[in-house]
């Protein structure tokens, strides 16, 4: 939280050790893995660990919300909503304490049947955001109408913020929409204190970032918590 610096939540990231290639970049796989629908069980188990990590971490998670990237392909994905309900339950888990991404892009491409699908996972009691947002030609009157709870400003602006004076614009500007929406506003790809010192000047009220915390194991951000 920018304001007060507290650990507001963490985004599940997804990694692949093979066995004889090494660490395999999610750039690499993940459109692989959209194109065949393998995206579907690969989610599927992100959403499992992520919720097995937060019963983990107990009472030190208290608070802390777990962000999960749902891909366009999941996002169409019948039967979704009730999944994610399945697993919260059988994992002892709050859907409050989930925060479910969606891109832009992926919620422009079928506007119609985003909003149906957005209406069941906040009823469920999940928070929802729009991911790499900016990037995506939504219409300001499309994001007034989708149930969500974030904006994610898209790294792209955040990167040359200290200097661009039209990203600044622009991020000031999708703060002060956000705001009078009655949404929030994460900050992605935060990398130095000028840009920190910006985005909190803006008012912007999460920020996400190496400058905060790198991608890291589930057992590390455990020991952090505590
Ligand atoms: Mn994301």
């Amino acid at each position: 939280a920018a304001a007060t610096g507290r650990m507001a939540g963490a985004e599940a990231l997804v990694r692949w050790l093979h066995p004889g290639r090494g660490l395999v970049s999610p750039g690499t796989f993940i459109p692989f893995a959209e194109e065949t629908g393998m995206i579907v069980d690969i989610g599927e188990i992100v959403l499992r660990q992520a919720c097995r990590d937060l019963r983990r971490f107990g009472a030190a998670s208290a608070g802390f919300k777990m962000a999960l990237n749902l891909s366009p392909r999941q996002f169409r994905q019948t039967g979704l909503v009730h999944r994610i309900e399945e697993v919260c339950a059988a994992e002892g888990i709050d859907p409050a304490q989930l925060e479910i991404e969606i891109t832009e892009g992926a919620m422009m491409a079928d506007v119609a049947g985003a909003i149906p699908m957005l209406d069941q996972i906040k009823t469920l009691g999940c928070m929802i955001s729009i991911d790499d947002f900016g990037t995506g030609y939504s219409s300001l009157a499309y994001v007034k109408q989708l149930p969500v709870d974030y904006l994610k400003i898209d790294r792209s602006f955040v990167r040359d913020l200290a200097v661009d004076l039209a990203d600044q614009a622009i991020a000031k500007t999708i703060v002060t929409m956000s705001h009078s929406l009655g949404l929030r506003v994460i900050a992605e790809g935060v990398e130095t204190q000028e840009q920190l010192e910006f985005l909190k000047q803006l008012d912007c009220d999460e920020i996400q970032g190496f400058l905060l915390g790198k991608p890291m194991p589930s057992d590390d951000l455990n020991a952090l918590l505590r």
